[in-house]
């Protein structure tokens, strides 16, 4: 029977497994790239440089209690899959942010690395532009899209966690994924641009920064759909998870926001529908998760 996913192996004592998804990156990067040798070197490092990011998430949440249940790396990126989440912000933030923090290592390895070679003669210039790109740019991009306020992408969690240290963690939970969730429904937005052939304006940044922006925001139509589609649900259900977590969805979102009145955080909500009081049951399901997870 042909499964989703397949197990590559065993680091640290978490298994990895690789997606069939994959097979569509692997396409996607040969094309890029133009060469079957050059794409598929780019993929493979691309994969690397993502279960490094993984176990950025891995070892720490670890370091806190966390059991890591597996690494599985898919089309759209990793992700950790974690018994709990820790509980305290700090350690929540220091979760998300080992990831990124990862990726701008392996970023600044791989722009700084060939250059030393170059210079040392150590390397020929073909080879050393190859690593610049597929090892060094592509981890900076990755560093620089996961901080991405879009919870639950990594910039997200970040986001709450700072969120909770001035008020409760429904409303840092219900501010960030709402902000997920219009970030994603931009990222739908301009994949249907490119769809339908609808010219996206350069955005007025300077140097790589915007020319990478416009990259994103130009190309990429699947990616941006698929993710965006992805994030989209993920930041509802994580919202109504914790809503149901935290009270069984008795504290409402705009409890204690100061337009609504200072109402206690434990009365019931209004009954006007606003606020979810009994959520569905957490839907489980591999492809819809991004990155950290927490399985129940
Ligand atoms: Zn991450």
């Amino acid at each position: 029977m042909l499964k989703s996913s397949y197990r590559l192996g065993t680091l640290f004592g978490i298994p990895v497994y690789l997606d069939l998804s994959l097979i569509i990156l692997a396409a996607y990067m040969v094309q890029a790239y133009g060469s079957l040798h050059e794409g598929v070197a780019a993929g493979l490092l691309l994969l690397v440089s993502i279960t490094l990011h993984e176990f950025g998430h891995s070892l720490t949440a670890r370091a806190f209690g966390c059991h890591v249940r597996d690494i599985t790396l898919m089309v759209t990126g990793g992700r950790a899959t974690l018994s709990h989440l820790p509980r305290r912000p700090w350690q929540e933030l220091l979760v998300a942010a080992a990831g990124p923090a990862v990726s701008l290592l392996l970023g600044l390895a791989g722009v700084l690395g060939p250059l030393f070679l170059r210079a040392a003669r150590l390397l020929p210039e073909a080879p050393a532009a190859f690593l610049t790109y597929a090892l060094g740019v592509m981890n900076l991009v990755l560093f620089g899209f996961n901080l991405l306020p879009a919870f639950p992408m990594d910039g997200g969690r970040i986001l709450r966690a700072l969120l909770q240290l001035r008020m409760s963690r429904v409303r840092a939970t219900w501010i960030a994924s709402r902000i997920g969730r219009l970030l994603a429904g931009l990222m739908i937005f301009f994949a249907l641009c490119n769809i339908f052939r609808i010219p996206v304006p350069k955005p007025p940044l300077p140097g790589l920064a915007g020319n990478l922006i416009w990259w994103f925001l130009s190309s990429g139509t699947f990616l941006k759909l698929l993710l965006g589609w992805m994030l989209f649900n993920a930041a509802e259900r994580e919202y109504r998870q914790v809503l149901q977590e935290e009270g069984g969805g008795r504290q409402g979102p705009f409890a204690g926001f100061p337009f609504f009145g200072r109402t206690s955080s434990r009365t019931p909500p209004p009954d006007d529908g606003r606020a979810v009081v009994s959520p569905p049951p957490y839907a489980r399901g591999g492809a819809t998760r991004i990155d950290v997870h927490k399985e129940d």
